[in-house]
């Protein structure tokens, strides 16, 4: 195997815990929501990422794209890997709003900028999803992006510590803000 596709496999299966972990946490919150906010244009962008096309080589949707839904089915998104980091990004007010603490909706926010951290600046300032041309992808320092996945997947193993424990250790917190300064009023300790 080569090296980057040693690290789209690492990546893909990082992705798959991540996206267990959110579904896991805000699933019931998603299940009776009337605001789908899946949005088609991220679909699209899909389809224009190389690097989001060797994950769908490595992990294959069930279904394929549709022109009018994207890849959105009936139960939800049949990505299994390959979503553009921003669909995990997006925390709306009904799940904000759920979180008991200021340190807990810190730790949703973290988590869901996990997989955006990873392919940050992989190639002259661009992120790895918006590489589309195969000379480019060739080109990206893979020893930054696999530093970046282990920052990621260091920060996911601390948040899933906290939510066994309800607090973090000095250690983890350092971890957590590796990917998002912590606004000052947060408290370490508050959980
Ligand atoms: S993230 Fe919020 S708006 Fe989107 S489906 Fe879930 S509950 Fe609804
Ligand atoms: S989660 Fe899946 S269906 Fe929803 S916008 Fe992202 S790629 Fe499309």
């Amino acid at each position: 195997m080569n090296p980057l596709d040693r690290i789209v496999m690492l990546y893909a299966d990082f992705e798959t815990r991540v996206q267990k972990s959110i579904s896991n946490l805000f699933g019931s919150n998603c299940c009776t929501c009337g605001g789908v906010c899946c949005n088609i244009d991220y679909c699209r962008e899909t389809r224009e990422s190389l690097f989001l096309a060797k994950l769908r080589e490595a992990y294959q949707p069930a279904l394929s794209y549709s022109d009018e839904t994207g890849w959105l089915s009936e139960t939800g998104c049949v990505l299994t890997a390959g979503r553009p980091p921003v669909c995990y990004e997006y925390l709306c007010g009904e799940i904000l709003s759920a979180q008991p603490t200021r340190t807990h909706r810190f730790t949703i926010n973290v988590l869901s900028q996990l997989i955006s951290h990873v392919g940050k600046r992989a190639y002259r300032g661009k992120h790895i999803v918006e590489i589309c041309e195969a000379g480019e992808l060739q080109r990206i320092k893979l020893s930054t992006l696999e530093r970046r996945l282990g920052e990621s997947k260091a920060a996911f193993q601390a948040i899933e510590t906290f939510y066994a424990n309800t607090f973090f250790s000095a250690t983890d917190w350092d971890k957590l803000t590796k990917i998002v300064l912590a606004p000052k009023e947060v408290n370490l300790r508050e959980g």
